[in-house]
């Protein structure tokens, strides 16, 4: 077997302990004669999967009973609609623009409310976080993205938006770093950057904003219909949520989101400071805002971006291109990115360098 490590933005590299359980327990789980995928969801052994992986979530978060914990389909995306569905009340809402999933959203939400853009960094290309210091929000809710996964950037602090409820993507950054739930209204998070299979959704929601969705609101994008059910009106991702609550698991073990997010810290910094102490790569992103999720640079020309993305492919380290928006070279090393998976990109960068400066 020769694994490679894989610094894709999504679908991410797993744990290695928990593709091993998953493999180990695929055809005959916990003596069920079957393997999760073929088990019934209203089963007691499939009810024990979801419930665990719910708890697991909980504890990782500290996530109090005023909130609810549902695993949706329909990635992250999904929620770029279902969130103004459910939470449209006067008509209006906030959003902080950081780039393309922002945009995205802000694309979507216009269909159903008045959209004020309250900060935008898109006259610089988003190579910085806008600020939200001193904005007076207002409207039904403030949306924003933790991380902008292409661009490279991340919020290590939110926005104070008192009574309205706040809006987080936090689809490349959830559980990397201690955060209070109770800041956030609504968070999101497709699962396959730091959860598990793609497909899955995890949002967390705060239990008041559950069943305010207009009356033509179809059944499937009503987050009641799904907090009703316990995430089981319909079949559910099974399998992704069993992975997922693998995971859940298995961060725990390691001492949980205090434990990744200083490992996580030591991850980047590797990454950063060579970077900044070479005159070959470059990333200009200003420090604070840099993502310790996605690590964008360059070399000196395209050329050599191609170059540095194929020959590293061709020792075990893929997926290194940046996103064809932006171009360049990105690394995501999310949770599951060991560190000896950095140590041997950063000497990559380092004979790389040697050889093509
Ligand atoms: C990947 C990503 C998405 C899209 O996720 P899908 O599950 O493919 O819909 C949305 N937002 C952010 C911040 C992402 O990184």
């Amino acid at each position: 077997m020769n694994r490679v490590y894989n610094f894709s933005s999504g679908p991410a590299q797993l744990p290695l302990d928990v593709l091993a359980k998953a493999q180990a327990e695929m055809l005959d789980y916990k003596g069920t004669g079957m393997s999760v995928m073929e088990m019934s969801h209203r089963s007691a052994a499939y009810k024990d999967v979801i419930e665990t992986a719910e708890k697991n979530l909980r504890a990782l978060y500290n996530i109090s009973d005023e909130y609810a914990v549902l695993f949706l389909q329909g990635g992250a995306s999904l929620q770029f609609s279902m969130v103004p569905m459910n939470l449209k009340k006067t008509g209006s809402a906030d959003f902080i623009d950081s780039g393309y999933w922002s945009q995205k959203a802000i694309k979507e939400a216009k269909k159903y409310l008045n959209v004020r853009t309250v900060c935008s960094t898109k006259e610089e290309n988003f190579n910085s976080l806008p600020n939200f210091d001193g904005i007076n929000f207002e409207g039904d809710y403030v949306y924003m993205t933790s991380n902008n996964t292409i661009y490279g950037t991340e919020f290590k602090r939110y926005p104070k938006t008192g009574n309205i409820p706040l809006v987080a993507d936090m689809s490349s950054d959830i559980l990397s770093r201690k955060i209070d739930v109770n800041d956030f209204g609504i968070i999101f998070a497709g699962a396959q950057k730091n959860i598990g299979p793609s497909g899955l959704c995890v949002v967390i929601i705060r239990k008041d904003l559950i069943g305010n969705a207009a009356e033509t609101t179809p059944i499937m994008l009503d987050y009641k219909t799904h907090s009703e059910n316990g995430s089981m009106y319909n079949t559910p991702p099974t399998y992704g949520i069993y992975v997922a609550g693998l995971v859940f698991e298995w961060m725990l073990a390691q001492g949980g989101v205090e434990a990744f997010e200083k490992i996580n810290a030591e991850k980047a910094a590797m990454v950063y400071d060579l970077i900044d102490n070479s005159s070959f790569y470059s990333n200009t992103i200003p420090a604070d805002d840099r993502s310790l999720m996605n690590v964008v640079f360059k070399t000196p020309s395209e050329d050599l971006d191609k170059k540095f993305a194929k020959d590293a492919a061709a020792k075990g380290l893929i997926s290194l291109g940046g996103h064809r928006a932006v171009g360049g070279l990105r690394a995501s090393i999310y949770n599951a990115m060991p560190i000896v998976g950095v140590k041997a990109l950063v000497e990559f960068m380092k004979d790389f360098e040697l050889a093509n400066k």
